[in-house]
């Protein structure tokens, strides 16, 4: 059973966020109040239902970004962009690419990361 506090908690840091932030970033900024599989459940639940999405950044790592308007069915198909200077991953949420497929090919999920330097770490 998660602690509706702590999802509305994890919730609430994601959306006040400019930039998607890891578990654990997540775990610092509750001052480790959460242990990791609470934080684990409830990013699983705000995923589920819709709030949050799941971006993998050039390290492999994980990070959690708000979603606008999701329901139970993620529907943004923007592209995500990791600085290689201070590891933030931002949602560009205006940039969604359309790439025409073959005939047969149904796109369900889009996954872009571009990587690069950030406006924070290039000014
Ligand atoms: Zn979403
Ligand atoms: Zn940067
Ligand atoms: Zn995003």
């Amino acid at each position: 059973m998660i602690k509706s506090l702590n999802k509305n908690q994890i919730k609430e840091l994601i959306d006040n966020s400019d930039i998607a932030l890891s578990h654990q970033e997540i775990s610092k900024r509750l001052e480790r109040q959460c242990d990791r599989v609470t934080i684990y459940r409830a990013l699983d639940k705000l995923m589920e239902e819709g709030f949050i999405h799941r971006i993998v950044d050039v390290d492999g790592v994980s990070k959690f970004a708000a979603c606008h308007g999701c329901t139970k069915n993620h529907h943004h198909q923007h592209v995500h962009f990791s600085c290689s200077v201070c590891s933030s991953v931002t949602c560009l949420e205006e940039i969604e690419p359309d790439f025409s497929l073959p005939e047969g090919y149904q796109v369900q999920e889009m996954n872009i990361t571009l990587s690069g330097v950030c406006p924070v770490c290039s000014a």
